[in-house]
């Protein structure tokens, strides 16, 4: 129910209306009874008056005739006031009476009750009033008249009549009062009903905007008044929090997209990623479900950073990443744990197939070069993956199984990839066991030096290389190939090139007495050897001790490593150069196609890599490759060194395209010094057929 102030108003309005009337009839009625009394108290002198006069008369003319005087009561019966009346004598004897015995009946004791007690004239008492009069002359006094009349009972009948008369007039009169009072309330406290209205407005709408019309310059319109400033102060409050909130949600926007996402290339970063897994993990192992995890990183990244500058290694990734986003279907996630490492989680279907297809898919995609800045970049990946049940659905075995699986695809050789098989944990175990024993194989002189022949377009032998092998007491011989890269990665391989450098030095002579003149033994130099500052001086130091002729000494760098540290690798080669060494780029055709920096690197010789050489005769590209090679050779005066010739049509083929050495088994696998210098030392075609 709707309360309203109308009510109580109405109330105390009809109610002290009514108290005024009623005060009004109060004070009229004590009005009106005293005119009363004085009419009572007139009437009864009146009485008393005529009563004394008649009396006076009939004692007079009757002298004796009480009866005659006894009449004289009768029409006073009539009168409505009387209680009493008697006449008396001189002596107060009763000679006629009229209702003597209401006398005593008066409660009031202040009223006299004998005769001869009343003063004489109009006594007024509580509720009575008493006549006394003499009859005759005071002179001559014949007898008392004694009346009592009463004044209460006259009041009382006359009010009742009065108020029965006036109701009427004092109803209309209330009803009136009320009526007009509660009009004028009503019209006061419209302005408060409509203000009632509009806050109600603004509250069930929420619109702060709206403002109250109320201008009346009483209480009302100061309340509306208020109640618009203080809308006023809501406004502007809101807009402020509305701002702040804004803000806010910006703010942690951009703390979010901070956390989890990679702010170069906008993939979501290693923390997503993990916190993704760990879930999407949870709910394939609840499903029974399997899931596929593929990493994959680029092939001599660090590379392109050193020799092309961080900035072309940014361009290079976020190329990288829209690439790749542009395999992928909705819902495969695609991040960058950092780097050049990049994760792939297919949404569905976990099956080798897809792994395989999407794998092969990667790995073509980065087929064409990638153009920057004037420069065209051919950049492999290499890939491994893993599934959620061969890692027992835990997320760091999975992890770390992708792991395996990729660094498997690039000791394989680039643009390739690996699925991860368990077997891949023991082989993690052996380089483990390598990668620990390195130190101590140099001390306990496990690793042994192999040498390769080289020889020219004649057969005859103008070199070999060097190649290391390491005898181990629990894997018998372990091939280059398997511990060089874990040497790398533990930081050990400046002691296996320094160990090499030595060997190589203290065989030289055996090496220049077997080969009787010109001869080059070349030592492969890995990446890391570069950054050492030491090398250069180690080398010095080495050569000197053994009295080695650098021009004897050729060092083999592959272009990968030599443009990983570009200017240190310039600055080293240049001394190197500068003491007589030769420098040959091996490997050369698998890394960049970028050739400009050919012209600023001082080297001597281009090593064909294998992989073209093995080729030759099936693939059309690897003939043109090596003609190229070949061709830039002659072009920037530089000789040409082929690898892994094992038939004659290979060499005939290189020799024919100019170029000037040649390697391969066919000519000798690397065999220990002892054997090399007991072989021949030059090579005849004949030989071969
Ligand atoms: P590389 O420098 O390209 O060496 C040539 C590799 O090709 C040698 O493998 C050699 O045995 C092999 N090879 C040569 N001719 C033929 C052929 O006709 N057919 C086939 N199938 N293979 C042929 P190896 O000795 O296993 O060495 C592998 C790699 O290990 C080397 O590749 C080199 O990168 C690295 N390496 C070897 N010794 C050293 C070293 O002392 N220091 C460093 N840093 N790396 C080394
Ligand atoms: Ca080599
Ligand atoms: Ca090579």
């Amino acid at each position: 129910m709707l309360k309203t102030l109308k009510i109580p108003i109405g109330i105390a309005v009809a109610l002290s209306t009514a108290v005024l009337i009623t005060s009004i009839a109060m004070v009229n009625k004590l009005d009106n009874s005293e005119s009363v009394v004085e009419v009572v108290k007139n009437n009864t002198a009146a009485l008393s008056n005529s009563l004394a006069l008649q009396l006076s008369v009939i004692m007079e003319r009757n002298p004796g005739n009480d009866a005659l005087l006894s009449t004289l009561f009768q029409p006073i019966k009539e009168y409505e006031h009387l209680i009493s009346a008697a006449f008396y004598d001189n002596n107060y004897s009763v000679i006629s009476s009229f209702q003597p015995e209401r006398v005593l009946e008066i409660s009031d004791p202040a009223v006299p009750k004998t005769p001869q007690s009343v003063p004489f004239g109009m006594n007024q008492y509580e509720g009575v009033i008493v006549a006394h009069q003499i009859v005759g002359s005071s002179l001559y006094p014949l007898g008392h008249i004694v009346i009592y009349a009463d004044i209460d009972n006259v009041q009382t009948t006359n009010s009742a009549r009065q108020f029965l008369e006036q109701l009427p007039v004092f109803l209309a009169l209330w009803l009136l009062c009320t009526g007009v009072c509660i009009f004028i309330v009503s019209r006061l406290i419209s302005p408060l009903a409509s203000l009632r209205r509009f806050t109600q407005d603004v509250f069930e709408t929420k619109d702060y905007a709206l403002r109250s019309s109320i201008n009346s310059s009483n209480e009302i319109g100061r309340i509306a008044t208020n109640i618009n400033s203080l809308l006023d102060a809501i406004e502007v409050e809101l807009l402020v929090n509305f701002e702040q909130k804004e803000t806010l949600v910006d703010q942690q926007e951009t703390m979010s997209r901070l956390a989890n996402f990679d702010s170069l290339t906008g993939l979501p970063n290693r923390q997503f990623v993990l916190d993704n897994l760990r879930l999407e993990l949870a709910r394939a192992k609840r499903n029974d479900e399997d899931l596929l995890l593929l990493f994959f990183d680029l092939d001599g990244f660090k590379g392109i950073n050193d020799s092309l500058g961080h900035e072309t290694g940014d361009l290079i990734l976020i190329e990288v990443a829209d690439r790749v986003q542009c395999l992928l279907r909705d819902g495969d996630l695609f991040a960058r744990l950092g780097g050049d490492e990049f994760l792939v989680l297919p949404d569905r279907d976990a099956s080798a197939d897809q792994a395989k297809r999407l794998a092969m898919r990667l790995i073509t995609a980065f087929d064409e070069p990638f153009e920057l800045r004037g420069l065209s970049l051919t950049v492999g990946l290499s890939v491994g993956v893993a599934t959620a049940s061969d890692a027992g659905y835990d997320l760091s075995e999975l992890m770390s199984n992708a792991d395996l699986a990729m660094y498997r695809s690039k000791a394989r050789g680039r643009g390739s990839y690996t699925l991860f098989t368990p077997d891949m944990v023991e082989s993690h175990k052996r380089k483990l066991h390598l990668a620990n024993g390195i130190e101590q194989g140099i001390s306990n002189d496990e690793f042994v030096v192999y040498y390769q022949v080289k020889v020219n377009n004649n057969g005859n032998v103008i070199g070999a290389e060097a190649l290391i092998r390491w005898q181990h007491p629990e894997f018998g011989l372990v091939m280059p190939n398997e511990f060089i890269p874990i040497a790398e990665q533990g930081g050990k391989i400046t002691a296996i090139t320094q160990w090499v450098i030595k060997q190589v030095c203290m065989d030289m002579p055996d090496l220049t007495r077997w080969a009787k003149g010109d001869f080059r033994a070349s030592i492969n130099l890995s990446g890391h050897d570069l950054r050492s500052n030491q090398l250069f001086d180690h080398i010095y130091n080495t050569f000197t001790l053994y009295d080695v002729n650098p021009e004897n000494i050729e060092f083999e760098v592959t272009e990968s490593a030599y443009l990983e540290n570009f200017s240190l690798s310039n600055k080293f080669f240049r001394r190197i150069s500068n003491m007589g060494c030769a420098i040959a780029l091996d490997d050369f055709g698998t890394g960049y196609s970028s050739l400009s920096y050919l012209t600023q690197i001082n080297i001597d010789t281009l090593k064909v890599d294998r992989q073209f050489v093995t080729e030759l005769q099936s693939s059309e590209r690897s003939r043109l490759v090596t003609g190229a090679i070949i061709d830039l050779a002659k072009r920037l005066s530089l000789s040409v060194c082929a690898e892994g010739i094992e038939n004659l049509d290979q060499w005939h083929y290189l020799i024919e395209h100019g170029c000037d050495n040649v390697q391969g088994f066919m000519f000798s696998k690397p065999i220990p010094i002892n054997d090399l210098v007991a072989s021949p030392y030059q090579y005849k075609t004949g030989q071969f057929v």
